[in-house]
């Protein structure tokens, strides 16, 4: 059993040039004419992204034309498998019991 982890979110290099993340959908109001704008991170892809640092996220507004960026952060990190977590028991039975 790992009893602890010692600096489970590094500098991460992972060299994905298109990353796709499925399902991730970004709500973000025109801070011009407050109209919803939604960036869909299943279709727009991160080019090569940096890990556990802000990125910049382009944002255009179709309503006043306005552009803008808003910053994330994709976290890599490490953990353990905790048994009590039903939703990470069924992640790894997927993975190894198929
Ligand atoms: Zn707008």
């Amino acid at each position: 059993m790992i009893e602890k982890i010692e600096g489970n979110y590094p500098k991460a290099e992972m060299g994905i040039k298109r990353l796709y993340l499925h399902g991730v959908k970004l709500h973000c109001k025109c801070p011009k004419c407050k109209n919803l704008v939604i960036h869909n991170m299943s279709e727009d892809s991160l080019y090569y992204p940096d890990m556990n640092k802000p990125i910049e996220i382009y944002f255009y507004c179709q309503k006043c034309e306005n552009e803008w960026n808003e910053k994330i952060i994709l976290k890599v990190g490490v953990e353990t498998l905790l048994e009590e977590d039903p939703e990470i028991q069924k992640l790894v039975k997927e993975a190894f019991f198929k």
